[in-house]
This record gives C-alpha cells, structure tokens and sequence, in this order.
C-alpha cells in the first residue's frame, strides 16, 4: 500500500510490561534476599481483620498502576505480616514447610525462566531432571525400574490421579465392571482420598483401624464381610497418617491386595520423606508392592510449594487414562520415541510449572546424605519432645511418636480452653500450635518438621500449657 513503511525489527506497540527493568528487578531481589535470610523466620499473622486488609488493598486496582516500590512497601508491611510464616521453626501446625534454601533460589529461576514442564516436546530438559528426582523417590520406595509418574500440586490431586488410574483399571482386568466401585480406606485416611472417591464415583469401604492402623487382616475381615466385594478395585494405604503420623500395616495390606486383584495406592503425602530415614525405614516395609505413591515434597523434603510426587509401578496404565487428546495436542504423541516422556499424561492437568526443577536442583546441590541428616534431625527433635512432655508433671504424652507428631494431652483442659490457649501462642508469636481430636478427646498436635527447631522452643510451648 502506498505510504506503508516496510516492516520493521520493533514491537508495533511497545509496551513497558515487557521491557526489562534494573531498578524493578533489584528491589524485588532484595526483598528475596532479604527473606532468605531471615533466621529463624519469625511466626507474623498481626491479627488483620477482613476490615484492615480490605483499608489497605482499596484502590489499589485501576486503569493506571502505582510505584512498584510502594505496592512493594504495602506488601511487605501489611499484607505478607498477616501470614502466619509456615516454614518459621516455631511452625508446628497443620503440616508445616521448611524448603532448603537452594530450592527456593531454583524455584526463582523457574519462575524467571518460565519453565514449564508439560511435554517432551517442549520441555525435554526440564522433564528429564524432573524424572530423575521422582526416580530417586522410586528407588528409596523400591519401585522397580519402570516405575515412574510426575509432580502436581499436592497430595490432593495426587491422589485423585491415582485413584482415577484404580477405577479405570482395576475392574477390566479384574473381569469386573461394578457400576458403582468401591475403594478400602481406613477411618484415618486423609480427607482428600474421601473427596477424590466422590469425585469419581467411588464408594469407600470404611476398614476398620486397628489402633489407628489399617492392617492386613482388617481389610480381609472387611472384604469378606463385604456382600458386593467383587465391587471393590482398590485399597489406600496412608504412610504417615497427618493427624497422629502413623504408618498402615503396608506389608500386610499389599498381600491381601495382591490376593484379591486390587489396586494398592500408598497415600504417603506427609510420611513418605521417612523413607531417608533409616532409623524408620522398616516401618514402610510392603510400600514396594505399591500400583501408586505419593509422596509430597512440599512437606517433609524441604521443597517450595507446590510440589506432591505421584509415581506408578506401571505408568503405561496411568497414561492410558490421563493422556488427553485434542486436535491442537495430536503433534505431542504423533512422533513420540518409545522413552519420551509428557508428565501431562499422568494425571488429571495439561500445563504444569516445572515444579519438581526446585527439589531436583536442592538434592543435586546438597546430596541425599543432606537429606537423610535432615529428616533423622526432625525425628530425633519429635523424640525429646515426646520425653520433654512426659517428664512434664502438667501434661500427658498421648502415645510415642511414629514419626514427627506428637499428640499432648493437657488434663483438664476443654477445647475451648486448648483453642485459647492456640491462639495466645500465636499472638505471643511463641509458636503456631493446634489442637486436634484423638478418640473423641480434644489435645494439643505438634507437627515437627523443621529440622532447626530447638529444644527450647519446644519447652516454652509446653511450659505455656501450665
Ligand atoms: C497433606 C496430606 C494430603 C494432602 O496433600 P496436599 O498437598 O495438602 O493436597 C494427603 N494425604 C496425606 C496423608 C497428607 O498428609
């Protein structure tokens, strides 16, 4: 066209979004660094209301943008103080976090890079040092060669995956097709194996515990019981249960697996990071009969949210079911060699962040014998504090920790009482502590999982029960 200049090297409407930005880029890594090297990580949660922080964020949002170092300055001063710091050592609630300092570095470099990790394809390398850290994770299980699977996002849709992988496969080769298929839980199964059934149409066999354990013999008793057994397609295992930390009878489960054809998914989201553990190991005996396992780094392997290893014995099976298929996806699988690998073929999500680069790049740097140290630290830490509790004339030691929970029973406390007693600790920024119920009783649960969590600090929790 006449007057229409030839086309040139620039963006047609440049945009400052996407231009680099030294003084931008420095002051953000400074609040990194500045993180970074906090020690300890204090507790923070300032009691912001609903009212506070909606003051704060007002406005903020609107057709022109602000000064980066004041939306900076308003994040670091009143929004980022109004979360309880989950990887502080004196974080002892739910599960905690505690990621290796070289995983959160990496996890900026994922980010900065825009690493994804969908398919070989397009992510080759990432993929590659993805599926050698789930490898790792299939050796100290015992899963053989062929094992393999992906990261997600958390133990949550982990098991969802696996369990969709059960439904769909167990029952053709079983010669079976129930309309309505059953899996064996245990009463302490976590909450999400509940969720994911119902999503998929499932019904759980509720086994029995015996002392809080599933067992062997109690599924067998179950299935026997059973009237509509021919039903059931798998059973979950938990390794590490989240509540009191205690591992299934997973030798025995996996031999009545075996007998009756069923699919046998190893929950092991909290406890499976044991399995560096020698002075434990044996308590995860059977856990290499596993179909599925996950096992979240996000919680006990030091790695950045968010990040759950789910691995198969058998993958083919697993990309049977999640593999999906599109006109726009066909390129994907058209010239796929034998050993290419799409971590999108094995569960229920397409695009994911390369998000096992973190643990990956901390184990290469730091070696499993880091690790190993680091976990036996937080059992030995769950241990003197179990004594600590018994010695304390005021309190009562639930039972002896499998692993890293210790369960405190403080007589004469109500759950008003114990809900109180949380939140002054909080405000104390003396801890993050929560009671939890155990055979109806309400008592304190304290979660260890920060290898730099000391003695004393474990005393002060327990001093302020008095
Ligand atoms: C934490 C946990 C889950 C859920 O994992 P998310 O990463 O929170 O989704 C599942 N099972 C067990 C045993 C857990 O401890």
């Amino acid at each position: 066209m006449a007057g229409q200049s030839p086309p040139t090297g620039e963006p047609l409407v440049p945009n400052p979004m996407f231009v680099y930005d030294e003084a931008l880029t420095e002051l953000v890594f400074r609040y990194c660094g500045d993180r970074l090297s906090l020690d300890p990580v204090p507790l923070d949660f300032g009691g912001a209301t609903t009212e506070s922080l909606d003051r704060r964020l007002q406005g903020l949002l609107g057709p022109s943008g602000n000064d980066p170092a004041k939306v900076l300055d308003l994040f670091a001063k009143h929004l980022a103080t109004a979360v309880v710091s989950c990887d502080s050592p004196r974080f002892l609630s739910f599960i905690p976090a505690a990621p290796t300092k070289a995983s959160l570095l990496f996890d900026m470099v994922v980010s900065c890079s825009s690493l994804q990790a969908t398919t070989w394809l397009e992510a080759a390398g990432a993929v590659a040092a993805e599926n050698q850290a789930l490898r790792l994770l299939a050796d100290l299980a015992g899963l053989p060669p062929g094992a393999g699977g992906c990261f997600v996002s958390g133990g949550s849709i982990a098991n969802l995956s696996a369990l969709v992988v059960a439904r769909d496969t167990a029952r053709p080769q079983a010669g079976r097709c129930p309309e309505h298929p059953l899996v064996a839980v245990s009463t302490e199964s976590h909450s999400s194996v509940a969720r994911a059934l119902s999503i998929i149409g499932a019904r759980p066999l509720v086994v029995p515990a015996e002392d809080h354990r599933l067992t062997g013999s109690a599924l067998s008793a179950s299935l026997g019981a059973e009237p509509e057994r021919a039903d059931v397609v798998g059973v979950v295992a938990t390794a590490g249960t989240t509540n009191a930390g205690l591992v299934d009878d997973l030798q025995g489960v996996s031999e009545v697996a075996r007998r009756h054809g069923l699919w046998f998914h190893v929950d092991a989201a909290y406890g499976g990071a044991a399995l560096f553990a020698s002075s434990v190991r044996e308590r995860f005996a059977g856990i290499e009969w596993a179909d599925s396992i996950v096992i979240d780094p996000h919680k006990w392997l030091f790695a950045p949210f968010d990040c759950a290893g789910l691995l198969y014995r058998e993958p083919a099976l697993a990309k049977a079911v999640h593999a999906q298929k599109a006109a726009y996806l066909e390129v994907v699988h058209e010239d796929e060699a034998a050993d290419d690998w799409n971590p999108s073929d094995y569960a229920v999500h397409l695009t994911r962040r390369a998000r096992g680069l973190a643990l990956w790049f901390s184990l290469a740097v730091y070696g499993t014998d880091a690790y190993s140290r680091a976990v036996e630290a937080v059992l030995h830490v769950a241990q003197s504090a179990a004594e600590l509790v018994d010695r304390a004339p005021h309190l009562e030691l639930v039972r002896p920790p499998d692993l890293s929970v210790v369960l405190v029973r403080r007589p004469g406390w109500d759950r008003h009482r114990y809900q109180a007693w949380s939140l002054q600790l909080l405000e104390d920024q003396t801890a993050f502590v929560t009671p939890t119920t155990w055979e109806g009783e309400t008592v304190a649960r304290l979660c260890f999982l920060h290898p730099h969590t000391t003695l004393q600090m474990v005393q002060e929790i327990l001093d302020s029960m008095a």
